[in-house]
């Protein structure tokens, strides 16, 4: 064997001197159990898979940077983005939701936009979406709404009734169901949709003067979709077709890039906004809180493994920095806790020591120790409990956030806020969609609904009636429903219609 060729080894560094023959008595075998090199090699294949993401399994990652293109000094105190100019490393994850890690790319589905921020105050995650919107506002509704759109328990099978069920009786989903279904639900790929971060949070200045804020990250690819046909075509032809063009453009010097445009309230122009701004069914009109450009993102830089850097991110919006905080939105409470416990159960409990988690701009001086995997020096020999007076790392509270006012009585509150959740969806399909724009998006609708149960059908009918009465006729029309009926549900309060569509 040459001198430069490197040798085989085994986990633990012995060479190998076959790996084509096991170990046997005689020629014909049995195989003997002091083939410790077989033993070890399908031990290791035995435990190759990890638990797969509940949600957003499927996706594709990249490095890259954030820039800072605006003043925002007199918002937020993060470091990150505290002068013109300066660039922060990021490791994006781009994904669909409901499919599973071999799903195809082209499927009908939200994107997920996650990006995590290595900052020199830690890393800062930002969990986003392709679409500003989200179908529920309260994280008790979470698991049921997600087992709706992956498979029954019966067949294994995606089922138009359990999807369509479960919305239709869910009418606060309307907005997303409206931009899902329009073509945005299948973009061309991850680098022609956009990314926002759906929920409100807070931002707070050096002063502790607090501010609430939404993120639009907008695509300056342009936004690109499939239509539905497209999309058809493409999850047979190639199912991993977003994942292969974000790798390819990257590796072809195409950059992917992205415009951060941030929407912001004082505490003061919220307590009058027309819209609950904690609710994340709803938008922020453009009109009433124009967006400000303040920053620019970009992709350049592929992983080299997969599963080591892909696979193993782990992204969480309970990752904050200072200057940067949450907001009541019930929907990000829930996902505050959701995320971390994901991924304590899916990498263990030091899932932040994997390098492409680590927060390698702000090493750890945590007192948390052992557990599996602990794979660096687990704190040494110093203190690990706080207070101690062996100069350990101590809190500062420079990274303390200003206090917000909160009202009312603990209990488990219906929703009362008196905004409409059918006017959005309505001036969507109204006043921003194309006459070509609203016929897709009823074909897309009437594909899928048809699959579902006629009493099912009518019921979401009628709630896209209530968004709009031609939405709602095209529908109908699509699907052959009488709209009478769709009307007369339309007319019913939330429960009234449940029990009159009830099987
Ligand atoms: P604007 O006319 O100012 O904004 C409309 C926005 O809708 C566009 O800027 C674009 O968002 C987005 N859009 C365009 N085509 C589609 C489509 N086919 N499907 C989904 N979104 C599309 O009006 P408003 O701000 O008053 O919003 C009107 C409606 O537009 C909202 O009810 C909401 O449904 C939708 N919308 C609003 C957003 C917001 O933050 N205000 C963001 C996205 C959608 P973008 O520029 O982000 O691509």
């Amino acid at each position: 064997m040459s001198e430069d060729k490197k040798t085989l080894t085994s986990a633990f560094g012995a060479p190998v001197g076959d790996d084509q023959n096991s170990f046997t008595a005689g020629p014909r075998g049995p195989v003997l159990m002091q083939d410790v090199h077989l033993l070890e090699k399908l031990g290791h294949f035995d435990r190759e898979r990890i638990p797969e993401r509940v949600v957003h399994a499927k996706g594709a990652g990249a490095y890259g940077y954030f820039e800072v293109t605006a003043d925002v000094s007199k918002w937020t105190k993060a470091k990150f983005l505290s002068e013109v100019g300066k660039r922060t490393d990021v490791f994006a994850r781009l994904s669909t939701v409901g499919g599973e890690k071999g799903s195809a790319d082209a499927a009908r589905d939200p994107r997920g936009f996650a990006l995590k921020f290595y900052t020199e105050d830690g890393n800062y995650d930002l969990v986003g979406n392709n679409t500003p919107v989200f179908f529920i506002r309260d994280p008790l509704k979470f698991a049921d709404f997600i087992h709706t759109q992956k498979r029954n328990p019966a067949t294994n099978c995606p089922d138009p009734d359990m999807f369509w069920d479960f919305l239709s009786l869910t009418p606060e989903s309307i907005h997303q169901v409206t931009v899902l279904f329009s073509d945005r639900g299948t973009p061309a790929t991850f680098r022609n949709m956009n990314g926002y971060s759906s929920h409100t949070y807070k931002w707070y200045n050096a002063k502790d003067e607090y501010f609430w804020v939404q993120y639009h990250f907008k695509t300056d690819q342009g936004v690109k979709n499939l239509t539905r046909q497209e999309a058809e075509v493409m999850k047979g032809k190639d199912p991993d077709h977003a994942t292969r063009d974000l790798y390819q453009a990257i590796e072809n010097g195409d950059y992917p890039s992205w415009t951060l445009e941030m929407q912001i309230l004082t505490p003061e122009q919220a307590k009058d906004f027309k819209w609950d701004i904690f609710d994340i069914t709803k938008v922020w009109p453009h009109k009433e809180v124009p967006p400000i450009k303040v920053g620019k993102l970009v992709l350049n830089r592929n992983p080299v493994n997969y599963f080591a850097e892909v696979e193993q991110a782990a992204f969480s919006p309970s990752n904050f920095v200072p200057g940067i905080a949450a907001s009541p939105d019930k929907m990000l409470q829930g996902r505050l806790f959701s995320y971390h416990d994901t991924h304590l159960h899916r990498l263990g409990p030091n899932y932040h020591l994997i390098p492409v988690n680590q927060a390698k701009n702000s090493p750890e001086t945590s007192y948390q120790r052992d557990g599996f995997m602990r794979v660096d020096g687990g704190g040494g020999p110093g203190p690990n409990y706080w207070p101690n007076s062996m100069n350990g790392p101590g809190p500062d509270p420079r990274a303390l956030e200003p206090a917000i006012p909160l009202e009312g009585e603990a209990g488990r509150h219906a929703y009362s806020f008196p905004n409409d959740d059918f006017v959005q969806p309505g001036n969507l399909y109204r006043d921003v969609m194309t006459d070509q724009d609203r016929t897709n998006l009823v074909g897309n609708i009437v594909d899928h609904l048809g699959g579902a149960q006629k009493r099912i059908q009518l019921r979401q009918a009628a709630i896209f009636y209530k968004a709009d009465a031609d939405y709602g006729s095209r529908v109908a029309e699509g699907l052959g429903l009488d709209i009478g009926e769709v009307k007369k549900l339309a007319a019913m309060g939330a429960e009234e219609r449940a029990a009159a569509t009830a099987k």
